[in-house]
């Protein structure tokens, strides 16, 4: 061992680090040993409040574990490095994170959204932001048409690369120079690249916002969000807000985050590879109508991922579009054996939806298809599992889902041999 191996990598809280590569940072960012005992994982601090030696002399940093406590400064000052931002806080839910950027607006603000925004996103801005008196402006071409609803109160834009459920790219920097022009914050909701595959921040981004809940913490047992930025302005006025609002994670479930954003880019890498491999074989079937992965050279805006993503990578989400309509989409996602049906996303298992009647079941019909969310839509969150495996669980569940769709009748076996009746 050599000496400095006995000393934790110095990153200093709240402070990019240029010099170490991402996975470094994973690892080691906001994971300083105790310097009691030397233990290399942090201790998971359950205590909400702390000694003070005299009237408003805590003992070290902390007093009330809402305002703030050793475990989610940790989770706060690993995301800050790994999104190249000054500062992270960190919130009860993604959507906490929202309504904590949106109550930071004075009452009569405009923000300009994309039109396909997540649909929890596009609650709020329809249902509760309305209510305090911010009103919000919807777009399928925010690039194109930003500047003709831009007005006097126009404080923020918003916007989601890749979209969901369709995976359509948002040119950061294109929005963010046009909105900057005008003194226009943005905001970019990066949970489905998490933040190794596209820092949003780099191409012009004001914050950016996560769902810890999907790729961060990355196993689909911790619900959390998280918002970084770099303007001092910013960390005033939103930790402020964090504190009073009290939208806040538990240390444990910070903690559990900070373990699960350890191995991120392992596991978006490999999510990546099994998308890929996953989109290519549902490009080449006879039983697809359309495949949406941002990661295929079809895609329509493979110029915008070449410029935004890491390595050009497609991460671990796709659509397609099924022939046999809404019933065969139904069924593809009851017969694949790997694959399980469920919403949500991000984790190390591999998931499928039909979000015509699952995610944007709420969405009126128009509006839903306008934006290319059919009825025979499947989405499909790759997880790390084997790709030959998940390839062989999409082919065998496509052949008998749209076979039972135009009524002919299988044998009960899927191509793979396997038996209906062995999940895995
Ligand atoms: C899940 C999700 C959210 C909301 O996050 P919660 O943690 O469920 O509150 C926001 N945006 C996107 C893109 C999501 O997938």
């Amino acid at each position: 061992m050599t000496a400095h191996t006995d000393q934790p990598i110095k990153t200093p809280p709240r402070a990019p680090s240029p010099v170490h590569g991402f996975g470094t940072l994973a690892v080691h960012a906001g994971s300083p040993h105790d310097p009691a005992t030397g233990a290399v994982i942090e201790a998971i601090s359950l205590s909400t409040t702390f000694a003070q030696t005299a009237v408003g002399k805590p003992v070290g940093e902390f007093e009330y574990s809402r305002s703030s406590n050793p475990n989610r400064n940790n989770f706060e000052n690993m995301v800050a490095a790994l999104e190249n931002a000054k500062y992270a806080l960190a919130f009860s839910s993604g959507s906490a994170a929202t309504t904590v950027i949106l109550q930071s607006l004075a009452a009569g603000s405009h923000v300009i959204s994309v039109s396909d925004v997540y649909g929890g996103t596009h609650r709020y801005f329809t249902q509760v932001a309305k209510a305090h008196g911010v009103k919000v402006t919807f777009t399928p071409e925010i690039e194109v048409d930003i500047r003709e609803h831009i007005t006097e109160s126009t404080k923020l834009v918003w916007i989601e690369t890749p979209s969901n459920p369709t995976l359509r790219l948002v040119d950061i920097r294109a929005v963010a120079t046009q909105a900057h022009e005008h003194g226009i914050m943005v905001v970019v909701d990066n949970t489905f690249m998490s933040p190794y595959i596209q820092n949003p921040l780099d191409h012009g981004a004001d914050i950016v916002v996560h769902s810890v809940t999907k790729y961060i913490n990355g196993h689909s047992d911790v619900v959390m969000g998280v918002a970084a930025f770099n303007s001092d302005e910013l960390n005033q006025r939103l930790s402020f807000l964090q504190n009073a609002l009290g939208a806040v994670p538990s240390a444990f479930d910070s903690w559990l985050a900070h373990r699960g954003a350890k191995t991120l880019h392992l596991r978006a890498r490999e999510a990546t590879t099994n998308a890929t491999a996953v989109a290519h074989a549902l490009e080449a079937s006879p039983h697809v109508i359309a495949v949406n992965y941002p990661g295929l050279e079809s895609h329509p805006h493979r110029a915008i991922a070449r410029k935004q993503h890491r390595n050009a990578m497609g991460g671990g989400m796709l659509s397609f579009r099924i022939r046999g309509g809404h019933a065969a989409a139904e069924r593809f996602c009851q017969l694949t054996k790997i694959f399980t049906l469920a919403e949500s996303l991000g984790g190390v298992e591999s998931l499928c939806e039909v979000p015509s009647s699952m995610t944007h079941a709420g969405i009126p019909r128009d509006q839903r298809e306008a934006v290319g969310v059919f009825d025979d839509l499947v989405r499909m969150s790759c997880g790390v599992e084997d790709a030959a495996d998940l390839k062989k669980d999409v082919l065998q569940a496509l052949e008998r889902a749209v076979a039972e769709a135009e009524g002919k009748t299988t044998t009960g076996n899927g191509v793979d041999g396997t038996n209906g009746s062995n999940g895995v």
